[in-house]
């Protein structure tokens, strides 16, 4: 039997949330269709619209239903940059996900954007004081920010980061994706009540990460952020994203939502417990493995493992070949490896960039797959590094 130690690229999906996805697509009707059918899907969509905002701490009407953590992301960057077209300058950490690179690479390529960077601290977390000087240096559009690695698990501090924006009067995006499921995702506890326009306007979730199902996502804007939308048409959504709203899944991820939600701290602790026993198990067969990130502020299920000497693709690949699945940061360019991004932004070198393995538990993780990762480490370990 497989191994699953990759919850973080994608979780399973839930039971309950496939028997609501699949009942709601039974029913006929478009969400904006006036007939009886129309209506019965809007409320089913609504229903689901206020279970996910009750799990997010949002208000429904501030919840936008994406086709994913991607897509809420490029809305949220775009769209903030696009409705503050007089500044020219985006707040962007290092170290975070493709998603957020990738579109603000895009937006300094095609609208000239500043990129202001922030650095990382050695466990890969933003520091508050940097980012809130970042936010107010001159022409700033917006700040972003990750409110968990998805790569080092590090947990940032959420609180701080968006009382800086407010305090710069900048609007932040934060990219809760890695996060939600895991640790306490309540936009209103985070916003600035007392400057709207600022602070805390958006946030990025994505069904998958908590047993949904893929191509479901939101984007949380605060209904007083200045956003221009990416999709137009029918005006669905405040017309900040156009479309035939897909009802089923918003209902699937209503209930992995609730239900992900719901046992968040028992799970927690579980697979934190789980977690501390894979690492002890890999540093007593491997005692030159050495865990990055934050040793307590970190997502529980994550093990972010440094093997020095071992290449990460061959680790993975050896992994795969005992049914093992895990993931490395380092993505490969035309085949050759690249190192990992966020380990570099740790400030590891290039050779420990490219020797780093992801392990991450989630619900269906068991002590049996944390000992079938101790029996086979020693010899993937020995073949990647040389050794054998
Ligand atoms: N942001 C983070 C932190 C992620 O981990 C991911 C997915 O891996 C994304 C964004 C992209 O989300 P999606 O896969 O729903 O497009």
């Amino acid at each position: 039997m497989q191994v699953y130690l990759d919850h973080a690229a994608t979780t399973p999906l839930r039971t309950e949330a496939r028997d609501a996805w699949l009942e709601a697509s039974g029913t006929v009707g478009n969400a904006s269709s006036i007939h009886g059918g129309g209506q019965t899907a809007r409320r089913l969509l609504e229903e689901s619209r206020e279970r996910i905002a009750a799990v997010l701490h949002c208000d429904p009407i501030e919840l936008v239903l994406t086709s994913g953590g991607t897509e809420s992301i490029n809305l949220a960057l775009k769209g903030l940059w696009w409705a503050r077209a007089a500044r020219d300058a985006v707040v962007l950490p290092d170290g975070e996900h493709h998603a957020t690179l990738d579109t603000v690479e895009w937006l300094r390529v095609h609208e000239g954007a500043r990129i202001v960077g922030v650095g990382l601290d050695a466990s890969g977390r933003i520091d508050p004081g940097a980012f809130e000087e970042a936010l107010r240096s001159p022409g700033v559009a917006f700040g972003t920010a990750l409110m968990a690695g998805n790569e080092s698990g590090t947990i940032n501090d959420s609180t701080e980061l968006a009382a800086a924006a407010a305090g710069a009067a900048v609007p932040l995006h934060l990219d809760a994706v890695a996060a939600f499921g895991h640790v306490p995702v309540r936009f209103s506890s985070l916003r600035a009540d007392a400057a709207p326009a600022s602070g805390l306007v958006a946030l990025s979730v994505s069904a998958h990460k908590v047993g949904g199902p893929v191509g479901v996502g939101a984007l949380v804007v605060s209904r007083t952020a200045a956003v221009t939308a990416l999709l137009h048409g029918g005006g669905q959504q405040r017309s900040l994203r156009a479309g035939t709203q897909d009802v089923a899944g918003a209902a699937a991820f209503a209930v992995a939502a609730e239900l992900a939600e719901n046992e968040r701290e028992a799970e927690a602790q579980r697979l934190a417990a789980l977690r501390d026993e894979l690492v002890r198990g890999i540093r007593a067969a491997v005692p030159e493995a050495e865990l990055l990130g934050d040793p307590v502020h970190r997502l529980a299920g994550n093990a972010h493992i440094l093997f020095p000497g071992a290449a990460g693709e061959s680790l993975l690949f050896l992994l795969d070949r005992a049914g093992i699945a895990v993931s490395t940061g380092s993505a490969c360019q035309a085949g050759v490896p690249e190192p990992s991004h966020v380990v570099l932004a740790m400030g590891r070198a290039q050779a420990d960039a490219r020797s780093v393995l992801r392990f991450t538990l989630g619900r269906t993780s068991q002590p049996s797959d944390v000992d079938a990762v101790v029996a086979a480490i020693p010899e993937a370990y020995a073949r990647a590094s040389g050794r054998s």
